[in-house]
């Protein structure tokens, strides 16, 4: 396939790009906001041409998909563009920086006949596919509460928009809650129905929060606690699931590498799970591909990223009114 970028990004520069280059794909163009960076950055990384500008690079086509890794404020019309133009999307996270915005994006997709993906890579890792057959194998019983520890130390070199521009789509929330969505939502195949919050800053954050904790009630009755913040430099991630008939400790796995331990306890004991350790960015793009061969589905949706992105608002309503939200996904 033939990709252009919208966004001369860190995330594609660290995982993207090989990730395509890891099918055969060609890279043909990068677009950012500015022209010398976007020659910069086509020059850095071997990629054909780099324009300054969106619409000139759809112009010149050439593309059978835009990735699109800009910040988040720019990901709407980044991609409405792209579909206008008749180019598959596969889109960063959050989608957008509104729930209406998403669905436009999605929706315009959907009537164009265009393949529509979020790139939510965790459901991709091999760690939380083997979660959620244990899961819906009935390993655990009925599940009872789940939780997830995502509070990490954000990188010096992404510090940036991420923790002082509320209009570029910036906080841990539209950042790491939103994954935290998607994992729970593929885990336990239920979407949270109402959720209270609190968060804050804790050493990072100007303006946006840097840390959140939140609790999500499921349709079955099942609890959620998640914790995301850009401030621990030490606590590494982890997921429990714990079910009537056993408990599934994952240490490690909210991450972008194929690496983690998971341990199954039950009445008879404690054992290791193993998992695929394929690359997660690489399956991604695998599954996006095939998508656009007719063959499959992507890894996660247009519908997926909307309803990840829903979930990250509400834990944001939640914990700025200090009252309980209900969680609508719309129509
Ligand atoms: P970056 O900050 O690296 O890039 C975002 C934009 O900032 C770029 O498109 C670029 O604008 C501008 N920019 C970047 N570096 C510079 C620089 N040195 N000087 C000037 N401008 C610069 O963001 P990330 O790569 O961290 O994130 C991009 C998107 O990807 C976000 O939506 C984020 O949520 C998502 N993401 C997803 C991950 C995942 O695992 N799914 C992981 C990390 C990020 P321009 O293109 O106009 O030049």
């Amino acid at each position: 396939m033939r990709w252009g970028l919208a966004g001369a990004s860190t995330i594609a520069a660290e995982h993207m790009i090989p990730a395509f280059r890891a099918h055969g794909d060609e890279i043909a163009w990068v677009a950012s906001g500015n022209p010398d960076r976007a020659r910069r950055y086509a020059a850095e990384h071997g990629i054909g041409r780099g324009y300054g500008a969106l619409d000139e690079a759809l112009a010149a086509g050439g593309v059978d998909a835009l990735y699109i890794s800009s910040t988040n404020e720019k990901h709407a019309p980044q991609a409405l563009a792209a579909i206008a133009a008749g180019v598959h999307v596969l889109c960063e996270k959050p989608l957008s920086i509104s729930v209406d915005e998403a669905a436009g994006m999605v929706a315009a997709a959907e009537r164009a006949g265009l393949v529509f993906a979020t790139n939510h890579h965790l459901r991709c890792a091999g760690s939380h596919r083997a979660i959620r057959e244990l899961i819906a194998s009935g390993a655990v019983g009925r599940v009872l509460s789940l939780r997830v520890h995502h509070a990490v130390y954000l990188p010096p070199h992404l510090q940036g928009w991420r923790i002082n521009d509320a209009g570029a789509g910036g906080g841990v929330i539209p950042d790491i809650t939103v994954h935290d969505a998607d994992t729970v939502r593929f885990l336990l195949g239920e979407d949270p129905v109402a959720v209270v919050a609190l968060d804050g800053t804790s050493g990072l954050g100007e303006g946006v929060e840097d840390s959140v904790m939140s609790v999500w009630a499921m349709p079955s009755g099942a609890m959620v606690t998640a914790h995301e913040s850009f401030t621990h430099p030490f606590a590494g991630s982890g997921l429990e699931v714990h079910g009537t008939a056993g408990s599934i400790f994952a240490r490690g796995v909210m991450t972008q590498r194929p690496v983690g331990e998971i341990e199954l306890v039950t009445a008879e004991g404690r054992r290791p799970v193993s998992f695929s350790g394929h690359n997660l960015y690489v399956e991604g793009v695998r599954m996006f591909r095939e998508a656009v061969a007719g063959q499959g589905q992507p890894a996660a949706s247009g519908a997926d990223g909307i309803k990840s992105l829903t979930v990250a608002l509400a834990v944001r309503a939640a914990a700025r009114s200090g009252q309980r939200v209900s969680v609508e996904y719309g129509a």
